[in-house]
């Protein structure tokens, strides 16, 4: 039984054990609970419990996760054959701001003060990292990769990296209803070149989950509750919840996202479990708070309670090891799971709009069937790309080119939108409204 599982039904006491079951089940497909306020007593993350829901519904999972490994074991094993690109893999970063309550709608600076601590962390530049025992110091690893809000958004417009949306839906789950519009959400942007965070009032006790590369696109990301996001050091205006109030919930997850697993091996104390990485101990199970070292387990010289993969308070964990780091890295490497972020054009700025330049438009505007390009005299149409993206800059499926010219929008909603126009060297982008 996992532990979130066990701590849900020691919650109801062994006098209920049909509801007990009950609720297992519906966490287990991922139903959304009606305790909305669960109190944060200890770090708790949803990621393999998660994990275990995507493999029971999709068989093909477990055979992509399982090639990811080979040739993370691959890399490990010839360490010559690791990413090729020289210096700092960087991040562009997506945070979706979901809110029902003003509380909830973080700040920019509070959202900037967590890529901070994403930067320090992932690059042995958080100065606590001194603190790590003697027999586990020298293990502190720079993983180099750096972390940016996005500039520029999947459609090429300028962006904040920062998206605030409003929704009705004053808690979620684990259900990844916070990453989809329809549900109350927002969608995720192009997870190959975007590092995805959602910020919002997760519930169930948890701080976050995570999804760990190779599964589905739409939801791949990283969930973290809201008040668990950013750093109360680094920006004392935002809202915080004590203990957990550094960033480090974020630093935890984004290491699932980079297919690190927990330090201990997910295996409720019985030392059988492994977190696939070789440098750290053999660990029995998490740890909480702030525990003194070394607490021993599973005959080990002290847990490395200090790395941000167990579950101790945002103050007393500050390391990944050189193993960890070796396992993230695999994903950049040719090939990788991850490879797409290193073409991401996401962290710089758009070129400025080249509408003056290049001679094409369209009409009418507003458009409520379709729309047609004014090309220059003598133009081909089917040498254009037109793509039609929200003001989020989502792609929209409902709006088709037909490579002659015209874009049918019968089957948008209602709303403000952005048209690209491409002839293969420049994009010109003009809003329109469909009515
Ligand atoms: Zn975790």
């Amino acid at each position: 039984m996992n532990k979130l599982y066990f701590s849900a039904l020691a919650l109801l006491g062994s006098a209920a054990p049909a509801l007990a079951q009950d609720l297992q089940s519906r966490m287990a497909v991922g139903y959304q609970l009606e305790a909305t306020t669960t109190p944060i007593t200890h770090r708790a993350c949803g990621t393999m419990e998660v994990l275990q829901a995507q493999l029971a519904a999709d068989p093909a999972l477990a055979q992509r996760m399982a090639r990811i490994e080979a040739q993370t074991q691959q890399l490990a094993a010839n360490p010559t054959l690791q990413r090729t690109t020289a210096g700092t893999v960087i991040i562009p970063v997506v945070v979706h701001v979901l809110y029902n309550t003003a509380a909830q709608n973080i700040s920019d600076a509070q959202v900037q003060s967590q890529i901070a601590v994403l930067n320090e962390d992932y690059q042995k530049l958080n100065s606590d990292y001194n603190k790590t025992p003697g027999i586990y110091a020298g293990l502190v690893a720079n993983v180099g990769v750096q972390f940016v809000l996005a500039r520029r958004d999947p459609a090429g417009l300028a962006t904040t990296g920062v998206i605030h949306k409003q929704t009705k839906t004053s808690s979620w789950s684990t259900n990844d209803a916070v990453k989809n519009s329809k549900r109350g959400g927002d969608n995720a942007w192009d997870a190959t070149k975007y590092l995805n965070l959602w910020a919002c009032n997760l519930g169930q006790g948890l701080l976050g989950y995570a999804q760990f590369p190779g599964g589905s696109a739409s939801t791949d990301g990283v969930v973290i509750l809201y008040s668990a996001f950013g750093s109360r050091a680094k920006y004392a205006a935002g809202t915080y919840i004590s203990s957990y109030d550094l960033g480090r919930t974020a630093t935890h997850e984004v290491g699932h996202w980079l297919n690190l697993r927990h330090i201990w091996g997910d295996d409720n104390g019985a030392c059988t479990g492994s977190d696939l990485v070789t440098d750290t101990p053999n660990q029995g199970a998490e740890n909480y708070g702030c525990p003194a070292f070394p607490h021993v387990s599973c005959s080990n010289s002290g847990d490395m309670s200090m790395n941000y993969m167990d579950y101790v308070d945002d103050a007393c964990m500050y390391m990944f090891s050189t193993g960890q780091s070796s396992r993230m890295n695999a994903l950049f490497a040719p090939g990788g799971a991850r490879v797409g972020i290193l073409t991401s054009l996401g962290g710089t700025a758009p070129r400025p709009a080249l509408a003056a330049t290049t001679p094409v438009s369209f009409y009418p505007n507003p458009a409520s069937e379709r729309l047609t390009l004014a090309l220059p005299a003598g133009a081909s149409a089917a040498r254009y790309t037109v793509q039609v993206f929200d003001l989020s800059g989502h792609a929209m499926s409902q709006a088709r080119y037909d490579g002659r010219g015209q874009v049918q929008v019968t089957d948008l909603p209602k709303g403000l939108y952005y048209v690209a126009i491409g002839d293969g060297t420049e994009t010109v982008r003009q809003r329109f409204e469909k009515q």
